[in-house]
Parts: structure tokens; C-alpha cells; sequence
């Protein structure tokens, strides 16, 4: 059945927000470990809301008004961390989501931060880089108050990159009167950015989808990979399995979608998509639609895009053994309940893209310390936390008879609980 004749129930399914779904697991997380229904209460509320509303002088002489969201989830176990996502999708459901996810993620990797995100509702295609610009400076200057390197420290996410993290480093510079380094993450080099972040959050994906493969499927040369999303972490992932020697059959990006039964030229796909911007056109593939590749057989499927992508209505005719969520929220729950009953292993996103806040903590260690790593350190560094919270992660949803995202969830879920009891009991 193709995924344009979905049932009622599940079109309605398919709108079911991130929240949402942010808020069935965590339900789920705190059933499991006997949590009272007040501590659930306080992990499904965010601690703090920003929204924000101010005008942007466009090139043309004209004012818009640009709308946007800071949101703390929990700060329990240090400063909150997150990214800055510009697109027209963002609003407060989504940005809750997000935030949430980022707590767990920060937990479950062991560092030590909260969960933030936030976001405008633009379409940076719709803006000049000096249009960019004023509204980075001017969203900085309506958060000042919320950033700080101890207190919320800024990322990028989709639709944002490290000339806007340098922006809002200068511009909070400027409100704060001393440069702090501290204050953003995944910056340029030039400014203390970290070698290796660029590539961070693919490089962990990478490291994951591996791991799972050499789990369940035994060596991963020849394995075969769809990568869902051309963009910042999907082209990465792209180019590092094919470096793995992992047969990259299939990639899309928001416009097209190419396979090649024999494996994708990653090397020469990227050379492509630096010059068009997009991968239509490219020589060597058979063009596709959009999202018929989701569908594909292949030993993994890497939705890396945006959230929602596999649901009640399509994930039926997911034909990949092994799911690796390289965006965050790809699996609506109901998708990933007909995963689940399908065999399909789903490795969930605050596990297998975590490696982007990893390497972010230690771009932030570098700048407290004033003291650079080398680009080899921070890929050891990396690998070991990604493997080691992969193991931890394992062993516990097989002891526990969880699937993935639950057993993820759960130990995050009481990694905060714990330093948030020693704060502020809840009873
Ligand atoms: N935006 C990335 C994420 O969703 C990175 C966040 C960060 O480095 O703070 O994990």
C-alpha cells in the first residue's frame, strides 16, 4: 500500500507533534522505573519557555516580523545545551520536543548539561546573509538574559551553521562587555571552535549504525545503508560508511532522491552537490522519488532529516533491518510500534546522533581551559563515549527486555532523577 492511501487513524497519527511523542516515552520511562506521577509531571513540563516577537529590516527597505522560542527542558545536571533551529516548521510543540530530547541525550551521554532548544520560524532561503544576520543579532540581543556559558549554551541544528553561532557570540559579546568563548558552540576554528565538530554528529551516527550492524548483522563491510537527509549530518554519515566500506545504495535529499543497486560514488556525489547544492542531476545514480527510498531493502535505514519521516502509515513498508535515527524524532511512537512488531531494530536518536553535544562539551572544555585538542583527540574521545553509551544502552534494553528507545530513555531518566533529588526532592 503506498503511503498516499493512508487510513483516517493514521493520517491523524501522523500529525501526532514531537511533544507528543517526547511525552509517551517519558511516561513510558517513568512507568517502568516506579516514579510517581508528580515526578513524571515535573519531567513533562520544560522549566523555561521563551518565546520571543521583533521586527528584522529586509534588504528591500521592508519589516518583518520574525517570531522564535528558547526553551529550557531540565538543568538538573548542569547549564541547559541545545541548538538553534531556523525553519518555517518550528513552533513551541516542536522546540519542547527538542528540548527534552536534549536532555536525555546529555544524560544519557554523560555530560554534564540540561536539555535547551530554540528556534525561528523563518526559511533561511527566504533571507540574504545580511537579513541573516540582523536576525541572529537581534534574537541574541532578545536572549541575552537566557544565554550565558554557565547558564544556556547555544548550538546549531538545522537551517543554522557556524557563521550564525559567530554571530550570536559576538553579539552576546557585546551585551556582556567581555568575549565569551563559552557562550555557543560548533563556532568557526577561528573563534575556538573545536576540530572535528564539523563532522561530530556524523561521525557518532557512523560509529552507532556500525556497532549495530557488527551486533546483529555480523561485519559491516558490504553492508548496505540508505541515508535519508543531504544536509549536515546526512551527507556526513553518507561519506563515512561509505569510508567503512558500507555500500551506500540510496540518499535523498528535500528535493530527489538517487539509488545504485552497486553502491553510491560518495566521494564523487559530494563533489556534485558542492556545486549544484543538490543532488539532482547527478550522473552516476537513477533518479528517484523523494521518499520512495525509505522504503528500499538495505541492512540500515538513516532517516536524518527532520522528525515524523517513518509512521503508523508507512513504517509497514520499511524494508531495512536496522534503523539509525541521525535526526532527532525521525519515529512517530506508533511507527516505531510497527517497527518493533516487524523485527525491525530502531536505534533511537538521543543515543545514535548524540555524538554533535559530545563534541560541543568538548569544544566548551577547550574554550574554559583555553586550550586546544587535536583533531585525533577529539575523535578517540568521541568514539569511546559513543561506544561506551552504545554497550550501556544494549546490555540494559536485553537485561531489562526493553527495545532501544525505552531502555536509552530509562537510563537518562534516572540519571537526571538522581542529581535532581539531591537538589530538590520531589515527592
Ligand atoms: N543540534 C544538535 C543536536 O540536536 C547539537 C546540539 C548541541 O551541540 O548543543 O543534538
Amino acid at each position: 500500500m503506498a503511503s498516499a492511501t493512508l487510513s483516517a487513524a493514521a493520517v491523524d497519527e501522523a500529525r501526532t507533534g514531537p511533544h507528543e511523542a517526547a511525552l509517551r516515552t517519558l511516561r513510558q520511562a517513568t512507568e517502568h522505573l516506579g516514579l510517581s506521577d508528580v515526578v513524571r509531571q515535573a519531567y513533562a513540563h520544560c522549566k523555561r519557555e521563551v518565546a520571543v516577537s521583533f521586527p528584522v529590516r529586509m534588504d528591500d527597505g521592508s519589516s518583518r516580523i520574525v517570531t522564535g522560542y528558547r526553551v529550557h527542558h531540565n538543568t538538573a545536571l548542569g547549564p541547559a545545551k541545545g541548538g538553534i533551529r531556523f525553519s518555517q516548521n518550528v513552533d513551541i510543540d516542536e522546540v519542547r520536543a527538542l528540548s527534552m530530547w536534549m536532555t536525555w541525550k546529555c544524560a544519557l551521554l554523560g555530560i554534564p548539561y540540561g536539555g535547551a532548544k530554540g528556534g525561528l520560524a523563518i526559511n533561511p532561503r527566504d533571507f540574504s546573509k545580511a537579513e541573516l544576520e540582523r536576525v541572529t543579532r537581534r534574537y541574541t540581543r532578545e536572549l541575552a538574559d537566557v544565554f550565558g556559558p554557565d547558564k544556556d549554551i547555544p548550538a546549531p541544528d538545522i537551517g543554522t551553521d557556524q557563521q550564525v553561532m559567530a554571530w550570536i557570540l559576538d553579539e552576546y559579546s557585546v551585551v556582556a562587555g567581555h568575549l565569551a568563548h563559552g557562550v555557543v558552540t560548533g563556532k568557526p576554528l577561528e573563534l575556538g571552535g573545536s576540530l572535528g565538530r564539523a563532522l561530530a554528529t556524523s561521525r557518532g551516527v557512523t560509529e552507532i549504525a556500525l556497532a549495530a550492524v557488527r551486533e546483529e548483522l555480523g561485519e559491516p563491510v558490504g553492508a548496505t545503508a540508505i541515508v535519508q537527509g543531504f544536509g549536515k549530518v546526512g551527507e556526513g554519515v553518507a561519506q563515512l560508511l561509505h569510508e567503512a566500506g558500507v555500500r551506500v545504495v540510496a540518499v535523498s535529499d528535500e528535493f530527489a532522491a538517487l539509488s545504485n543497486v552497486d553502491g553510491l560514488d560518495i566521494p564523487a556525489l559530494q563533489l556534485h552537490v558542492g556545486e549544484h547544492g543538490r543532488l539532482e542531476g547527478f550522473a552516476g545514480a537513477t533518479a528517484r522519488e523523494r521518499d520512495s527510498v525509505l522504503f528500499d531493502e538495505a541492512d540500515l535505514l538513516v532517516p536524518a532529516a527532520v522528525e515524523g519521516v517513518l509512521h503508523e502509515g508507512n513504517a509497514h513498508l520499511v524494508r531495512a533491518r536496522i534503523v539509525v535515527e541521525g535526526a532527532n524524532g525521525p519515529t512517530t511512537p506508533e511507527g516505531d510500534r510497527v517497527l518493533g512488531e516487524r523485527g525491525i531494530i530502531v536505534v533511537p536518536d538521543i543515543l545514535a546522533n548524540a555524538g554533535g553535544v559530545v563534541v560541543s562539551y568538548f569544544e566548551w572544555a577547550q574554550a574554559n581551559q583555553g586550550y586546544r585538542w587535536s583533531e585525533q583527540v577529539v575523535e578517540e574521545r568521541l568514539q569511546q563515549r559513543m561506544l561506551s553509551a552504545w554497550n550501556r544502552v544494549k546490555a540494559f534494553a536485553d537485561n531489562e527486555d526493553l527495545d532501544l528507545r525505552a531502555a536509552a530513555t530509562v537510563l537518562a531518566v534516572s540519571e537526571v532523577h538522581r542529581a535532581q533529588q539531591l537538589r530538590e526532592e520531589l515527592v
